[in-house]
């Protein structure tokens, strides 16, 4: 179960509704709590800096990534994952995103996004035993909040 500290997805479904017809990325920043409960506490926007083909790939900025690992060195929280969206797309990671996956203890989040309204946000997180994704159920449901 990952649980979304209030407020995260919803500007995780701002970022991205405003990245339409990009793809909107950004880092997901936790803490396990026990080996079946992961917090997420803040989320942090990033540029897309995929080089073309924006509505269709993405790449967290790396300097971004950088400047986070080292306000969190000796905190309890850290990067556990990251998130983007599916324009005009369903909230399933595309083969192209298995073919992305380098860190594979990290938890994708993927949102869809049509006509510029974020809709189904889902966490995934891959599976080296089948090699393939695994989706992991998340709460709070982003529709069932104040939007
Ligand atoms: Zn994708």
């Amino acid at each position: 179960m990952i649980v979304f500290a209030g407020g995260c997805l919803e500007r995780i479904a701002h970022a991205v509704e405003r990245a339409y017809p990009e793809e909107g990325c950004g880092l997901l920043i936790g803490r396990r709590d026990t080996a079946r409960k992961l917090y997420i506490t803040e989320v942090a926007e990033s540029d897309n800096v995929a080089i073309g083909q924006r509505n269709r790939r993405f790449e967290v900025d790396p300097a971004l990534r950088l400047s986070l690992m080292r306000r969190l060195r000796g905190t309890a929280d850290d990067i556990v994952g990251h998130y983007h969206s599916h324009p005009d797309g369903t909230a399933v990671p595309s083969a192209h995103d298995a073919a992305m996956v380098f860190e594979p203890e990290l938890v994708w989040l993927i949102i869809s996004v049509s006509a510029r309204r974020a809709g189904d946000a889902r966490c995934w997180q891959w599976d080296q035993t089948t090699g393939s994704f695994l989706h992991l159920p998340h709460r709070p449901n982003l529709r069932t909040g104040s939007t």
